[in-house]
């Protein structure tokens, strides 16, 4: 009997049978023959990011290589190589290097891309986080191929901003004291390191964990230079206090989320031309709102593109004066919705005890004077002015003697010593033109465009990449995470819009 077969006796009525069982051999050895070339279909999606790699300028990758000719050493696995590792995995929704260098191990995909050899993963999160510049050049390339595809015109580009959470913890956020305690704590740690050398365990041991009290205590000291600027940018003495940074990411801040759930995250700013949906500008900011986004966004498009758009479409977390002014001088159309009117502040009038009877809609505007009437007949006067989002805010009170001597004060004002004051919202001319233009049918039509255009990459990075959270800490890492998607972005586009078609045309 052959050695891979093995008999079982069982039971049939009253007699028994003799199965004959194939069996498993897990002691053999065998060589197979791999034929590279074989290992992914004609049509595979790896094979258009090495052909598209392949057509790109690499020479900005290539600056800091230390392996030349005439000089010992290894030579350095090729940039389009790690280029083509790094987009495909994100294309999977890999971001970690550990988990594509085990994946060379056995992925077809991967194994093509290397030619069955398998790449260190500490080689592929270096090259991630190295070359800046050189990546800046690369999504401009890509952007030129997918200009010369006829794929952006910049006719129209929707903007919009997500939030991606932080690799920090809510619990890493401290107060001042906190931190100062805990950078405290880590120098004395490093003052008491003893020389790794003469360490009981192993020196590497003993090198790692010098380095990650050393690393540990720099982010203390950023720490508390991040929570300098987060208190010099808020104006109450109260908020202040409040502030508080991260000792894991300084950088990260806390924002609102998704879902109303507040949590340290970066906001990633994406710009998308309307015509093929692909990224034109991406880049990431600490700012918790939108509001002042829109003109850097508009620079970025321009430095990339060497040409600005025509129509920037937004929502209303953006349309503010500020941002008309700057459209105005861009000469970009500039198309989005207004942030709802806020009514009268009831709830505020109640809470400071101001009855009913004193709301502002009983005081009377005199425009020829540009003064109020409260309903005793005194005047209140124009005091001061602010802009808030898209209105000017123009603050009057009456003069503190007149409210002071008056029989209604504890009615209208109670519980100040200064007169009695209201707001008047304004919009201005650059607004008032605004809502008129953004009234027209055709405007409203280009406006519903812009959920459809403008989120669909978002969704796309964080459902197919994957990057609902970062892996790397600090802005300018974040920035390079989301660089690194938003190009895996416009060429998976390039793929389906381009590449594929011309492939199933061809075969
Ligand atoms: S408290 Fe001042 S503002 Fe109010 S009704 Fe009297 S005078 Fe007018």
């Amino acid at each position: 009997m052959r050695s891979d077969i093995s008999l079982v006796t069982v039971p049939q009525g009253e007699q028994q049978r003799r199965v004959r069982r194939k069996e498993i051999n897990r002691q053999q050895l065998l060589l197979r023959p791999v034929e590279v070339e074989k290992l992914v279909d004609l049509d595979h999606p790896v094979r258009a990011i090495w052909e598209l790699v392949g057509r790109l300028n690499l020479e900005p990758f290539y600056v800091e290589v230390e392996s030349v000719e005439g000089v010992a050493g290894r030579p350095v696995w090729d940039p389009r190589l790690l280029i083509s590792l790094w987009l495909y995995a994100y294309k999977d929704g890999v971001s970690s290097a550990r988990e594509i260098a085990r994946l060379c191990e056995y992925h077809p995909a991967y194994q093509w891309l290397t030619g069955l050899e398998v790449v260190n993963y500490h080689t592929l999160a270096d090259f991630r986080i190295r070359h800046k510049e050189a990546l800046d050049q690369l999504f401009i390339g890509v952007l030129g191929v997918l200009s010369h595809e006829g794929l952006i015109t910049l006719q129209r580009v929707m903007h919009d901003g997500t939030k991606v959470k932080a690799w920090a913890s809510d619990k890493s956020f401290h107060r001042k004291a906190t931190l100062q305690d805990h950078l405290r704590l880590a120098r004395e740690q490093v003052e008491q390191m003893g020389d790794p050398e003469s360490e009981e365990l192993s020196q590497r041991v003993a090198k790692a964990r010098q380095r990650a009290l050393r690393e540990k205590q720099q982010r203390l000291v950023e720490a508390l230079r991040e929570l300098e600027q987060i208190e010099a940018s808020r104006s109450k003495a109260s908020e202040k206090e409040k502030a508080r940074a991260s000792s894991t990411d300084p950088e990260a801040r806390i924002m609102l989320q998704a879902k109303g759930a507040y949590g340290p995250a970066y906001n990633v700013q994406i710009s998308t031309d309307a015509q093929s949906k692909i990224i034109v500008g991406v880049g990431v900011t600490q700012a918790s709102t939108d509001a002042a986004e829109l003109e850097p966004a508009v620079e970025r498009i321009e430095a990339n593109m060497g040409d600005g758009p025509e129509q920037m479409v937004v929502d209303a977390g953006l349309t503010n004066q500020a941002t008309m002014e700057a459209m105005t001088e861009k000469q970009v159309d500039l198309i989005g919705a207004l942030p709802e009117r806020r009514g009268i502040a009831v709830d505020r009038l109640k809470q400071r005890g101001v009855s009913s009877e004193f709301y502002p809609q009983v005081f009377e505007y005199d425009e020829s004077a540009d003064c109020y009437r409260c309903p005793v007949g005194k005047v209140l006067g124009y005091e001061t002015q602010e802009r808030q989002g898209a209105t000017l805010r123009r603050r009057y009170r009456a003069k503190a003697s007149d409210c002071r001597v008056c029989e209604f004060q504890l009615q209208c004002c109670p519980g100040t010593r200064r007169g009695r004051s209201l707001v008047r919202s304004e919009a201005t001319p650059e607004i008032v033109a605004f809502q008129a233009k953004m009234e027209t049918s055709e405007a409203q039509a280009i406006y519903k465009q812009r959920a459809g255009v403008a989120e669909f990459p978002n969704a796309w990075i964080k459902d197919k990449i994957g990057l609902r959270q970062f892996r790397l800490r600090g802005l300018a890492k974040v920035t390079l995470e989301s660089l690194w998607a938003c190009l895996t972005y416009n060429i998976c586009q390039w793929i389906r819009l381009c590449w594929k078609p011309r492939r199933l045309a061809q075969a």
